[in-house]
């Protein structure tokens, strides 16, 4: 029996392929569209999700940890913001044991900038992957000012942390000299274009950035919100002009002495997307108000 075709309503046939073609043009435009195009912007901005990641240095025992592990596992549930502890090495596997099935993700503080081989006392992008890290940070200033991590050799860090799957955060940010001498805008710059000189824009679209002013690190002084937006802005904005989707997708975190006391505010700027947080990790209930604050 020949299978008859149902009646189509009058302009049906046209809404399909009219739908398909405006689904094309919406997408074309948010592509091709210059960083500042109020659609782009809008969409990609209401897009990015707040993130807040503890940094826990070289800090921690079994004993402490597992409480802290814990208690901001127990209290991360019921919050919107994406939720990151970076711990030392060691406690790699207590983290994953501890927070794993939870909201909180774990990562690592740094990481090779080779695959595998003789280069003792080093840990590979795929080492961390296999201990169920998702982020890893590269380039912070207590690894380029104590360790000798170069803009290379971040760039370096950066790629092998994209080769193994891992999402790098990536830090940028001036000294107090180079503030004082109207050179901020020009060292997060450099610190920028190498590493998308050596990884190319695309590597960014799973990449985070932090900011972090070196002279409010573990300081107690805080960069005001004002000078955090201005420099925030500033990232984008270079990003942006490489590829607006990218740029304007991706999360750009402030970090530098931030607390309970100081986090909503900054985390209430456009261009801030949560924050880096040293010192404050490492108590539970300042932690999670800072991540509260987002
Ligand atoms: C950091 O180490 O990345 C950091 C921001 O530290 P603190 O919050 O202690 O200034």
């Amino acid at each position: 029996m020949l299978k008859t075709r149902k009646p189509q309503a009058p302009g049906s046939r046209i809404f399909l392929p009219a739908a398909v073609i405006f689904f094309w043009r919406f997408i074309g435009i948010l592509i091709s569209s210059p960083y500042n195009s109020p659609l782009c912007v809008l969409t990609l901005c209401a897009m990015r999700s707040k993130l807040v990641v503890g940094n826990w240095k070289m800090h921690g025992s079994l004993a402490v940890n597992a409480e802290l592990l814990q208690a901001v596992r127990d209290g991360a549930g019921g919050l919107r913001t994406e939720v990151v502890v970076c711990v030392p090495y060691p406690y790699l596997a207590q983290a994953w044991t501890l927070l794993e099935g939870g909201a909180v993700s774990w990562g690592a503080q740094d990481v090779s900038e080779h695959d595998q081989g003789a280069w003792t006392g080093e840990v590979s992008g795929a080492m961390l992957a296999e201990f169920g890290c998702r982020y890893v940070i590269v380039g912070h200033s207590e690894r380029r000012s104590f360790f000798g991590d170069t803009d290379g050799v971040v760039a370096a860090k950066f790629l092998a942390a994209r080769r193994a799957g891992l999402i790098p955060i990536l830090c940028v940010g001036e000294t107090l000299a180079e503030r004082e001498a109207g050179m901020t805008g020009e060292v997060v710059s450099r610190q920028l274009d190498v590493v998308v000189q050596a990884s190319g824009i695309e590597a960014f679209a799973a990449a985070v950035v932090a900011y972090e002013p070196v002279w409010a690190i573990g300081t107690g002084r805080t960069a005001t919100p004002d000078q955090a937006q201005e420099v925030h802005a500033l990232i984008r904005g270079r990003l942006c002009a490489e590829n607006a989707v990218i740029g304007n997708g991706l999360r750009v975190l402030y970090g530098g002495s931030v607390k309970p006391a100081n986090a909503a505010e900054i985390f209430a700027r456009p261009d801030i997307d949560g924050g880096l947080i040293g010192g404050a990790s490492l108590a539970a209930a300042d932690f999670l108000a800072i991540c509260a604050a987002t």
